[in-house]
């Protein structure tokens, strides 16, 4: 295999990022990624002086090969355990304490220093929404939103959720059908700021029978910025209906329904912003790792292709790495 091979990785997300570590020694890597920065649903917002975990909010680590790859990380702090307090509440019902029975790992010092880390040494294409994948002498030529076109690659890896991957892939992909049927869900999450936080007697807080589905003291975890903060999520479900309606409006009834849960008044809250996140989790995945065609030389991964999770994006994009380098091997 020629050091030579050129590869492009659509999407700059954990998986992205995971693929371009392990073939970046075989092959010539660049990573297109249509938002700023990297980091995909592991990202962090900063709104001075606050810092928010608006998408992931933790991770657990299930497998053996995913464990081994965070030892090193949790060595140097980067990832920590999140050992928090966490509370059911239901409206108008005694709250009961919850433990969680597996650790809970978050990046430090925001969800997004894992990517960044991992982008360190990748070389990398910001603000670049792929729009057309094109095929050419045997090599496909990438094009993005403003038209600008980068060329002659040998292997391209599509790492997008399902449907933009799925818009993106041309239509004679052999595995068009079966990425097309995967189901991913919505989540609006708000960020709240506040001067002075009033006690609680959780870190995490898990609603029952509400429209939020989750709370969480983002300045509690560990080492963060110290200014408080919260992260509030919705149920799926509830982003799903209401997924087209002004956000800033859906944002309002969110916080309002947070009031009413944890006793904290609008008054308290000195920041707010609201955001959408169209394809969060996976309610039907594709149940294979990856999908891989050598005579097109396409590849396509994500954690939709397993399930939701921080670790089905990292195993995801391990697989289809070893099987890349193993087809281009023979
Ligand atoms: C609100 C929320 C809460 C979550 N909570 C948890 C949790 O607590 N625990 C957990 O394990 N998981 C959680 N997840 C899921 C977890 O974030 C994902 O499993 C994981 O981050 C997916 O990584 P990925 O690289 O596969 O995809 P992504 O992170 O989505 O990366 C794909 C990247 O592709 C880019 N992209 C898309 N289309 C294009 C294009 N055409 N051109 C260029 N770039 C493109 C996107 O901008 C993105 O950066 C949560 C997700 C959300 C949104």
């Amino acid at each position: 295999m020629s050091k030579q091979s050129k590869i492009a990785i659509v999407g700059g997300g954990l998986s992205g990022l995971i693929a371009a570590q392990k073939l970046k020694d075989s092959f010539e890597v660049t990573i297109f990624e249509k938002a700023r920065g990297v980091g995909g649903r592991m990202s962090t917002r900063r709104a001075d002086p606050y810092q928010f975990d608006h998408g992931a909010q933790y991770f657990t680590a299930r497998s053996k090969t995913f464990q081994t790859f965070l030892k090193s990380h949790i060595a140097t702090g980067l990832v920590q355990e999140w050992p928090a307090k966490i509370l059911t509440l239901e409206k108008n019902k005694k709250p009961y304490k919850r433990d969680w029975f597996e650790p809970h790992y978050v990046c430090t010092p925001g969800m997004s220093s894992l990517c960044k880390y991992l982008a360190r040494d990748i070389s990398c294409v910001f603000s670049a929404e792929i729009t057309a994948m094109e095929r050419n002498n045997n090599q496909w030529n990438l094009v993005d939103k403003s038209g600008i076109r980068y060329e002659n690659f040998d292997w391209v890896i599509v790492t997008a959720p399902s449907h933009q991957a799925a818009s993106l892939l041309p239509s004679d992909f052999k595995d068009i059908e079966s990425i097309k049927d995967v189901q991913m869900t919505g989540c609006y999450s708000v960020m709240l700021g506040f001067e002075n936080l009033p006690k609680l007697n959780w870190d995490v807080a898990i609603p029952k029978g509400s429209l939020i589905g989750w709370m969480a003291v983002n300045s509690l975890k560990p080492a963060r910025a110290s200014a408080p903060s919260i992260i509030v999520q919705t149920t799926n479900e509830w982003a799903d209906h209401y997924m087209d309606e002004d956000m800033e409006a859906m944002g309002e009834i969110i916080i309002q329904e947070f009031c009413d849960l944890s006793g904290i008044s609008l008054n308290n809250i000195a920041h707010s912003a609201t955001h959408r996140w169209k394809y969060a989790n996976t309610l039907m995945p594709a149940n294979q790792p990856f999908f891989l065609d050598a005579d097109q030389k396409i590849g396509v991964c994500g954690d939709w292709c397993i399930e939701g999770r921080v670790e089905s994006a990292f195993l995801s994009a391990d697989s289809i790495s070893n099987a890349l380098s193993n087809c281009c091997l023979l």
